[in-house]
């Protein structure tokens, strides 16, 4: 344990490469949102890390990583998920105070890690080729087989959620992985690291190398030596790293933001919508890529809809993570300025409510909700990132998927109605990754396939989808008379 007041049990300041913790010639200063103080000083990899990170990923493909049987390798995953549940509380604490949420969500997250791993653990040894009747004399058969060394950038807003459905997916599929956590929030891809030895998993089947976006980050994305890479983040730096994988030629998984949807006709069963609705904008206090941050009223309930929400925003209460409340800080001053930039660009908005404020010293903003919206405002159209969500009314049924279907954006959307055939056209016209009728999020099932449309993003994460991203096909024919 090497501070025990923030729940670390190990040193936040080296890096894995090869089996090896190291430390790094320099670090850089991680803290606590909560209250603004210092938490940890993490390693700042740079090109020279990730160099020796990605060797040491070949070698392990080239050793006994690449040799393992898929049953072993599941095994390993499968204890690995047993060692994150022995850690819950230890990881949710680390969470906790890395990226300011809840301790309740933060233990959430931990509880979702260890299903990540449990999950394919199990599923590891269940990927299978095929066999193709063909031609008379040949016989043909398919191999799934891991890309090699693959590449995962991870943001800081859900990392054990994020680094559970990469990493577990490509190590299942017998991938050596190099994860850059954010500079922001990286603890927990550090303690997971640390259990991934305790469970057995060979040196250099997965490095870790913490380091600002700009170096370490751009090192990776860019290295020669990657055969895939897995993004999560802003469209920006989706859109850099996707570039620099278009110079090696290598696939990309994208995971970018949203500006999602949730739709409420006037046949929606409002009491079982309330939660949902108000909920899904404001969890991780809105930092969260899949966020319901346009809800979209049927004019007829509208201001019905907003009275009752108004009344849930008017109880939410706002505090350190560590207290447990609804919603803890932003991630950083950076993150807080760029919310309230929005905010202070709400022209035209009315504010129909707001949660309140119950601690000092981090990066808190108020839960807010606000109406009046028409479906073009920058506040209707941009990512905020925030715990903010805008009211929009429609007409009807066509207007409503017009304005839901109105953004550069196309992660996740929710339909309430009890219509059957209103639930099955929307479900086929909704630009979404993910659309959920009457909830929204159903829980974040690690088997749910997830990913974007338009500028959300490419390729599809979590369930078993994944583990065909995370592989490629190889055709054998045999001809033998
Ligand atoms: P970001 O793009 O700034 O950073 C994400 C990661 O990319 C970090 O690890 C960062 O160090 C790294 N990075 C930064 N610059 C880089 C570069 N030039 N080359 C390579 N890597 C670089 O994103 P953020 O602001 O930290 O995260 C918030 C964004 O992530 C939001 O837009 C959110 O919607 C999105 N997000 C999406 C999902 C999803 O699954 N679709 C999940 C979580 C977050």
């Amino acid at each position: 344990m090497t501070d025990p007041a923030k729940g670390l049990w190990f040193d936040p300041s080296e890096m894995l490469i090869g089996g090896r913790w190291l430390s790094a010639p320099d670090t850089l200063a991680l803290e606590n949102p909560s209250t603004g103080a210092p938490l940890a000083r993490i390693a700042r990899g740079q090109s020279r890390e990730i160099d020796a990170a990605v060797a040491a990923a070949h070698a392990a493909m080239d050793g006994e990583w690449g040799r393992m049987p898929a049953v072993e390798r599941g095994r390993i995953l499968t204890r690995l998920g047993r060692l994150v549940t022995e850690r819950l509380d230890d990881l949710a604490v680390l969470e906790a105070q890395d990226v300011g949420k809840p301790l309740t969500q933060a233990r959430a997250d931990a509880v979702a890690l260890a299903r990540y791993c449990e999950f394919y653990g199990g599923a590891a040894d269940k990927v299978h080729g095929q066999t193709i009747p063909y031609l008379d004399g040949y016989t043909v058969y398919t191999l799934r087989q891991p890309h090699g060394v693959t590449g995962h950038i991870v943001p800081w807003n859900y990392p054990m959620q994020i680094i559970g459905r990469s990493v577990g997916a490509a190590l299942a599929m017998g991938n050596a992985c190099v994860l850059k956590p954010a500079e922001e929030a990286c603890l927990t891809a550090l303690a997971f690291a640390r259990l991934a030895e305790e469970a057995g998993l060979p040196p250099g089947a997965l490095n870790v190398v913490p380091g600002l976006g700009a170096e370490a980050g751009a090192a990776l994305a860019s290295h020669p030596g990657i055969h895939h890479i897995s993004f999560t983040g802003s469209v920006a730096t989706g859109a850099k790293v996707q570039m620099a994988a278009a110079a090696n030629v290598i696939p990309v998984t994208l995971e970018l933001g949203g500006k999602s949807p949730q739709l409420v006709f006037d046949d929606a069963d409002l009491d079982a919508a309330l939660p949902f609705l108000v909920n899904a904008g404001i969890q991780n206090a809105g930092q969260t890529c899949s966020a319901a941050s346009r809800i979209l009223v049927h004019e007829g309930i509208h201001d019905a809809v907003i009275e009752r929400m108004a009344e849930r925003y008017a109880a939410l209460r706002v505090g350190a993570a560590m207290d447990d409340l609804d919603l803890g800080p932003l991630i950083s001053g950076r993150q807080k300025e760029i919310v309230d930039g929005f905010l202070g660009r709400a022209d035209g908005l009315t504010v129909a409510a707001e949660g309140s404020i119950q601690a000092e010293g981090g990066h808190y903003v108020a839960p807010t909700l606000l109406t009046g919206a028409t479906p073009d405002h920058p506040l209707a159209q941009a990512e905020i990132f925030g715990p903010v969500q805008v009211v929009i009314p429609f007409t009807d049924e066509a207007e409503g998927l017009r304005i839901a279907n109105g953004t550069d954006y196309g992660l996740v959307a929710g339909v309430w109605t009890r219509d059957g055939g209103r639930q099955m056209r929307l479900a086929r016209d909704l630009r979404a990754g993910q659309v959920f009728l009457n909830n929204y999020g159903a829980g974040g099932g690690v088997e749910l396939p997830f990913g974007g449309i338009g500028k959300s993003g490419h390729g599809r994460e979590k369930g078993f989808e994944a583990l065909y991203g995370f592989s490629q096909l190889k055709t054998v024919a045999a001809r033998h008379g």
